[in-house]
């Protein structure tokens, strides 16, 4: 069973949406469907094969595309020629109807002149209207092409049957100008849509066409990007920018990866050192083996999280989808209700049409559709370009609506190098044979307080067998065949002599007992207490939750602003402590470092991973256990990412409210006849098309 994302065609509104939903989760062997009309993607979970989802949504009137091959991001390539093609005839024919209308000019087009020029703006320009309004009616379903098919589809009819009746002033202007405002809505908001995908396109970007490769024969030639395979070797000059994930074999430079991780300073890098695709080298040359190549680089998968996480539905959204579900309907049975009340109080149909093919068109349910997932899909772009990954909208929303933040300790609060102080052989063994065995055992731990072993240690680290991590404890194997257990006072089950120094304690034991006590010291990082300030004072409650011991728990809590401390937690017991927190009703992040606090991340409202800066092999662990990472080391990045929440959140509602409240006061005006002196149809042509580009552009401040 897999997650994949496709390509949807055909969706104009809220209603599209429920419409492919409902299709894709009838397809067998789906688990869950959700569509999204910013992206125009759909993100199916299940075993159902292409084809099979194809056919469902065909049947139900819409198109789906296949995933992209590679790493190129759905709804990123929405042409906008043909739709300004269609716009530019519409306005076209539709121009000399409108000078007529003018008065004083003493412009009179004939009827016959007027239903020629009208007929392809309405048929022809506005053809995919009635085509999807007819695919859906065959199923049973209406959205908002329904709603413009009938309006335009009415207002035409009229004319001409206006002009049957040899009517002197002829409404054909009023469906073609309809059509042609609509148009141009779409033209513009499609315009400003594809601005709301630049993050990405950006990011995409920053990898460049080609590399410098380094033959066997010591020949260098200019490759394409895509020609290169994990082990090729390739050089890269100082200026340009690394073409793949990889590693420095040659060479010492600079390295600027603030397009990733939003980290200003550039990063020096000597062999060994990881590179990643898009950072761009400074000072001198630098040679690399390539590791990882085209959709495995991580700016590939970075750009297909973050295209994933545009594609996904913020809770918000819920509303507003329920509400569309019955909107057409409903507008649907208004604007009949309209005409029958104004047939029935003029006693003629022909001034009873107008506010009825008003009301069905003001009342589209576009900007509906829109107003969130625009809004998400802007806001986790604009997080992209901070270094702040967001996997998942929902999580992104409740970041904006934590009421309690809980650190982790060492590798979030702390810098998460802690360097070994002091060894204390407690039995027969010497201390430097201690370091050798707690290193080699070590070896394998992504764990801080492993790596601060195993740089300690100087000689050759022995080899492990049947090694064991035990998260939140410490680790296990065999050297020489003797078994050893490293880690927490608690996790062996025994109690350290006492250790006056304030740091990390752990021990290793064999099967005897405690042979020896490792106090390393860890420094808290500089601008942890400021930004705990700053958060306390946007009136979040804070918690220290950490596997460490009481005591140095509590002076780092003290020294950091931190009230609530929960001391000695297993990764489980973590989890917990926020399932408690949650229980009384609060909203929960919780920041960890990713390695070990994977059950916390997952359990939070919001889990926050923080990466290690790019090219570190944490940031990948770290991605795939929380909805938000972290990319740029620190602890300031929370703020960012909490500052763009709330606007993200504010905005969100805004459009909410503006879609909601356009149609509230403008319906019953319509319903009321009160629109037709401003131009009844041709006015909800225009307010139509603006409402759905308000919602656009409103999001689009996001990237600032
Ligand atoms: P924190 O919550 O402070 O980040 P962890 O949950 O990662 O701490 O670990 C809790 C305790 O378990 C550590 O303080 C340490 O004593 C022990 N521990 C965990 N992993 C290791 C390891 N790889 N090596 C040694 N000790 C470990
Ligand atoms: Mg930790």
């Amino acid at each position: 069973m897999g997650t994949e994302t496709y390509t949807v065609t055909g969706m104009t509104c809220a209603s599209c949406v429920r419409h492919v939903e409902k299709a894709l989760a009838a397809t067998p062997g789906v688990q869950s469907a959700s569509v999204n009309l910013a992206t125009a993607t759909a993100t199916v979970e299940g075993d159902a094969s292409f084809e099979a989802l194809a056919a469902q949504v065909e049947e139900a009137g819409y198109g789906l595309g296949r995933p992209a091959p590679d790493a190129t991001v759905a709804g990123v390539q929405d042409d906008p020629a043909p739709a300004r093609t269609r716009m530019i005839v519409a306005l076209v024919l539709t121009a000399p109807m409108l000078l007529a209308m003018v008065p004083g000019l003493g412009l009179h087009l004939p009827g016959w002149l007027q239903a020629a020029l009208s007929a392809p703006v309405v048929f022809g320009t506005g053809w995919g209207f009635f085509l999807r309004a007819g695919r859906q009616a065959r199923h049973g379903q209406a959205s908002m092409d329904t709603l413009i098919a009938l309006g335009a589809g009415v207002a035409w009819l009229f004319a001409l049957v206006e002009w049957w009746n040899g009517v002197h002033h002829l409404s054909f202007e009023t469906a073609a100008a309809l059509v042609a405002f609509l148009l141009t809505g779409k033209y513009l908001e499609s315009r400003a849509k594809s601005k709301a995908t630049d993050a990405l396109k950006e990011l995409l970007a920053l990898a460049p066409p080609t590399a410098l490769r380094l033959d066997a024969d010591g020949s260098v030639a200019e490759v394409p990007v895509a020609d290169l395979r994990p082990g090729d070797r390739v050089r890269v000059l100082p200026g340009h920018a690394v073409p793949a994930d990889g590693r420095v074999t040659v060479g010492q430079a600079e390295v600027d990866e603030s397009m990733l991780t939003g980290e200003p300073l550039p990063v020096p890098k000597g062999p060994g050192e990881g590179l990643v695709a898009g950072t761009v080298v400074h000072g001198s040359m630098l040679e690399m083996e390539i590791q990882a190549v085209g959709a495995q680089t991580q700016l590939a998968r970075m750009a297909q999280l973050v295209a994933q996480a545009q594609g996904s539905k913020a809770p918000a959204q819920d509303l507003a989808d329920r509400i569309s579900a019955v909107f057409v309907p409903v507008i649907l049975g208004l604007a009949i209700l309209t005409l029958a009340g104004w047939w029935i109080a003029s006693g003629s149909l022909a001034s009873a049409w107008r506010p009825a093919v008003t009301l069905l068109v003001i009342a589209c349910p576009c900007a509906l559709g829109l107003a969130t997932p625009v809004a998400v899909m802007v806001g986790l772009g604009a997080a992209a370009r901070k270094g702040v990954l967001v996997r998942d909208a929902a999580a992104l929303e409740a970041l904006g609506q934590a009421t309690d933040l809980a650190f982790d300790k060492t590798g979030t609060l702390t810098e998460g190098r802690p360097r070994l102080r002091r060894t204390l052989a407690v039995a027969d063994l010497a201390e430097a044979d201690l370091l050798g065995l707690a290193a080699s055992l070590e070896r394998d731990s992504e764990h801080p307080i492993a790596r601060g072993l195993v740089a300690a240690h100087a000689g050759a680290l022995k080899p492990v067998a049947a090694f064991r991590a035990h998260p939140g404890g410490g680790v296990s194997g065999e050297i020489e065949g003797r078994p050893w257990r490293l880690g927490s006072a608690a996790f062996l089950d025994v109690i350290f002599p006492e250790v006056d120094e304030d740091g990390i304690a752990v021990g290793l034991a064999d099967a005897t007992g405690l042979k020896g006590v490792f106090v390393l010291g860890d420094r808290l990082r500089g601008e942890s207490a400021a930004v705990a300030g700053q958060l306390r004072r946007q009136g979040l409650r804070l918690h220290l939750f950490t596997g460490d011991r009481a005591e140095p728990a509590a002076r780092m809590a003290a020294a950091v602003g931190i009230e609530s401390i929960s001391a000695g937690l297993r990764p489980e017991e973590k989890l917990n402590r926020i399932r408690d927190l949650q229980a009384q009703g609060a909203v929960v992040g919780f920041v960890g470092d990713g390695v070990n606090d994977a059950p916390a991340l997952a359990q939070a409202d919001c889990g926050i991973a923080m990466g290690s800066g790019a090219g570190e092999q944490g940031t990948g662990a770290a991605m795939a256990a929380a909805p938000l990472v972290l990319l740029r080391p620190g602890l300031e990045p929370i703020l960012a990412a909490r500052r763009l929440a709330l606007r993200t959140h504010r905005v969100i509602r805004q459009n909410l409210g503006w879609a909601f409240g356009y149609n509230l006061v403008l319906v019953p005006l319509a319903a009321f006849g009160q629109l037709e002196r401003f131009g009844g149809p041709m006015l909800a042509g225009v307010a139509m098309g603006l409402s759905s580009l308000t919602v656009v552009l409103n999001a689009l401040r996001l990237r600032r």
